[in-house]
């Protein structure tokens, strides 16, 4: 062997970019800053863009009837919006003559398709009226210096750093291309492939980089977005698979009486939703693999009840339960529900917050201890402090309106309990499938029975007054009212004292005038906590008719009376905020109403408002959330591990998203370690992927 082959045959997928034919350490350096380190790397670096164009010719050497590419500068444009079908015309010259471009209806290309520019076009030309035209041909704007090297007149175009050239990085990827597809493994058997259509991994790197033709592109995205998906779900399957076995849990039996015994205990019947929950949570409970389950639920769907029904079931089978929330605010208010349903049951509860201290905390951490207390309620720190359970086969955590399941129950000794948490923060079941992809997901969709129907309005300037007329209406009949300001985005720190002065400024305007003769209560974040704990409880009992507030109106303030929710300047707020404002009325039995005032016709903000209006359904506007603004907007992708794809997007891609995750997880079940060696391949590339936070790199 030369020692040229030599060289070649060295270089794999994990070879230093900088080892590459072209690149040397200075744009081995440019490389890196947009995360090309490895050869691996450089092969997912995916273009942006691909132009299909033949060889590009001079104007003077065109003849009607041939399809052709042309490069030149735009010297004027016109946009002819009176004719009975509106067109953008466009003049473009070269060294050899002018030519007339026409796009039917394209108003969309003014501003962007301008004179001085230099265009490649692409299309039928054909002579109109004596003149050479090319009538609504694919156009690319060639804008920076780089883009007027022919290298860039056809085939993939790459996102350019900042001292790489889209054409620089081509000619680096098209030069060692072919010695890295070579080295590209297969993952999935050649049935599998056949079945689904699907171009080997190798090809459709290549076809992606270099495709054949146009209709190959398709193809080649959907093999490469297929196996991104594909890797991570096999990295959270057996996330999920090894922090499962580690230790097992008790399971837990459920006989008829139990159930029967539960249930009495319940005022009322649970609803469907409720039984299918609990049925779901009491099959987890039954196995000796602990239970890893969200419950989602939009406050009042009676979550709660679902937590209580598994806390006894647990007690039934002589274990302790524990129920957790954020808040010591929270935490009470699960206490006093608890406690209404088990008023005069044997079971012994106990509160356990920071404001109980000494002799009596003392007491209640000993029975806990020694096993005399069956259900403990109290935040998140008893899994962390001085709290020591006996046999604790069950713990529930309420996260209420914040993300991520970060408070995994920590295992003390003995046996992993059962796991349930719980929000009301709405997760698209997209996301709830990547961020979450390890835990199991039951949703509440429907409230129970008996609670007033919510109507939303979005109201115009114009209807304003209107709209206060018929407040003061509701408020003559005994109902109370919410007016809610936008806090506004931390970074516009000196809008958020204006949303404040709004807020006090209206306060005042409202009670010298609209609402003169009602009481109206302000409450805002920079408030004492005891004033705002008075006007809280003033406006619970009735005392404040008007409540005027930033949205500072603290999660699960629940009063039923309050029937009206005004939403000032409704389209700074998200889907999600509005959403979970809005959930503050509808509690009561009397119907309520959502008046969105807003006085922006901004499309974006359009969209928002219609869908509040639209639906109820905290899921619906979650997935319409994303969809409108993208998972990397809703999340902060690194704090919520919201992993970085290159190629796939997990709202346009979702079918794609969902076989892979079956395909993933059936895997892992038949070879939790991925050891047989038709894994092989995969292993390595999720050792690549995930490093070895995932417990596979020791195997093998
Ligand atoms: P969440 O915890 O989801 O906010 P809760 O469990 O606190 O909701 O339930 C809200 C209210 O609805 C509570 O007053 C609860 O007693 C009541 N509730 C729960 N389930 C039902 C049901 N099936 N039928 C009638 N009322 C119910
Ligand atoms: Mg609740």
């Amino acid at each position: 062997m030369t020692e040229q082959a030599d060289r070649q045959t060295e270089i794999t997928l994990t070879t230093p970019v900088q080892y590459l034919k072209g690149v040397g350490p200075s744009r081995a350096a440019a490389l890196a800053d947009l995360g090309v380190d490895t050869a691996a790397d450089l092969l997912e670096y995916f273009p942006r863009d691909w132009r299909f164009a033949p060889e590009p010719k001079k104007i003077s050497q065109i003849r009607p009837g041939e399809t052709v590419c042309l490069v030149g500068i735009v010297e004027q444009t016109d946009y002819q919006a009176f004719r009975k079908t509106p067109f953008f015309e466009a003049t473009l010259a070269d060294e050899s003559g002018i030519c007339r471009i026409v796009w039917f209806r394209g108003k969309y290309l003014m501003g962007q398709i301008e004179p001085g520019q230099r265009l490649m076009v692409i299309g039928q030309a054909r002579t109109y009226k004596h003149r050479l035209q090319l009538t609504n041909p694919k156009f690319h704007i060639l804008l920076a210096e780089a883009d007027q090297n022919p290298e860039t007149f056809s085939g993939p175009v790459y996102p350019a750093g900042a001292k790489l050239a889209s054409w620089q990085i081509k000619k680096i990827i098209q030069g060692s291309l072919d010695a890295l597809v070579e080295q590209v493994p297969e993952f999935y058997s050649t049935e599998f492939l056949k079945r689904n259509a699907f171009l080997s991994r190798a090809e459709a790197f290549r076809q992606i980089h270099r495709p054949d033709h146009e209709e190959i592109l398709p193809q080649a995205r959907r093999r490469l977005k297929y196996d991104e998906l594909f890797l991570m779900q096999l990295g959270l399957a057996v996330r999920r698979y090894h922090t499962r076995r580690r230790v097992p849990a008790f399971a837990m039996n459920r006989t008829e009486e139990m159930d029967r015994r539960i249930r009495r205990r319940f005022p009322f019947l649970l609803t469907a939703d409720q039984e299918t929950v609990i049925e779901e949570i009491a099959a987890d409970m039954a196995r000796s693999v602990p239970m890893n389950r969200l419950l989602q639920g939009d406050v009042g769907s009676g979550k709660t009840v679902v937590a209580l029904y598994a806390a006894l079931l647990a007690v039934a089978n002589k274990k302790q339960a524990a129920i957790m929330a954020p808040t010591e605010i929270l935490a009470r208010q699960h206490a006093q529900s608890i406690e209404r349903f088990l008023k005069g049951s044997r079971v012994r509860r106990a509160l356990v917050v920071g404001g109980i201290t000494g002799k009596k905390r003392d007491a209640l951490t000993r029975q806990i201890r020694q096993g005399e207390i069956d259900i403990v309620i109290g935040t998140v720190a008893l899994l962390q402090g001085d709290v020591e359970f006996a046999d604790l086969g069950l713990a529930v955590i309420d996260e209420q309106h914040k993300f991520g399941v970060h408070q995994r129950a920590q295992i003390r000794k003995g046996l992993s309990p059962h796991c349930l948490v719980m929000t009301a923060t709405p997760i698209p079941r997209t996301l709830a499938m990547t961020v979450f992809g390890d835990l199991d997901v039951s949703m509440i969709r429907h409230r129970p029975p008996g609670r007033g129907q919510v109507v939303t309005r979005r109201v115009r300037p114009q209807e304003r007054s209107a709209a206060m007329e018929f407040i003061r209406h509701r408020l003559r009949a005994g109902q109370q009212a919410y007016f809610v300001y936008p806090r506004i985005d931390a970074e516009e720190a000196p809008a958020e004292n204006g949303a404040l002065k709004a807020a006090v400024e209206e306060h005042r305007v409202l009670s010298k005038n609209v609402f003169a003769d009602y009481t109206v209560g302000l409450l805002h974040g920079q408030m004492p906590a005891d004033e705002k704990k008075r006007v809280m409880d003033d406006f619970r009992a009735g005392r404040i008719h008007v409540l005027v507030s930033t949205v500072v109106i603290e999660v699960g303030v629940d009063v039923p009376n309050a029937t009206i929710m005004v939403i000032e300047n409704a389209n700074r707020f998200g889907l999600a905020q509005l959403h979970q404002l809005r959930g503050r009325i509808g509690r009561g039995h009397s119907r309520s109403y959502c008046m969105l005032f807003s006085d922006t016709d901004n499309p974006d903000a359009e969209s928002r408002l219609e869908m509040m209006t639209r639906s109820s359904d905290g899921f619906e506007i979650a997935e319409h959330d994303l969809r409108l603004r993208g998972p990397g907007e809703l999340f902060s992708a690194r704090q919520h591990g919201l992993p970085d794809l290159k190629i796939a997007n997990i709202v346009d891609d979702f079918d794609l998203l969902t076989f892979a995750r079956k395909n993933a997880f059936d895997r892992v079940r038949r070879d939790p370690t991925l050891s047989r060696p038709e894994n092989t391949a995969l292993r390595r590339a999720l050792i690549d992927r995930f490093g070895a936070s995932l417990g596979l790199a020791d195997v093998g």
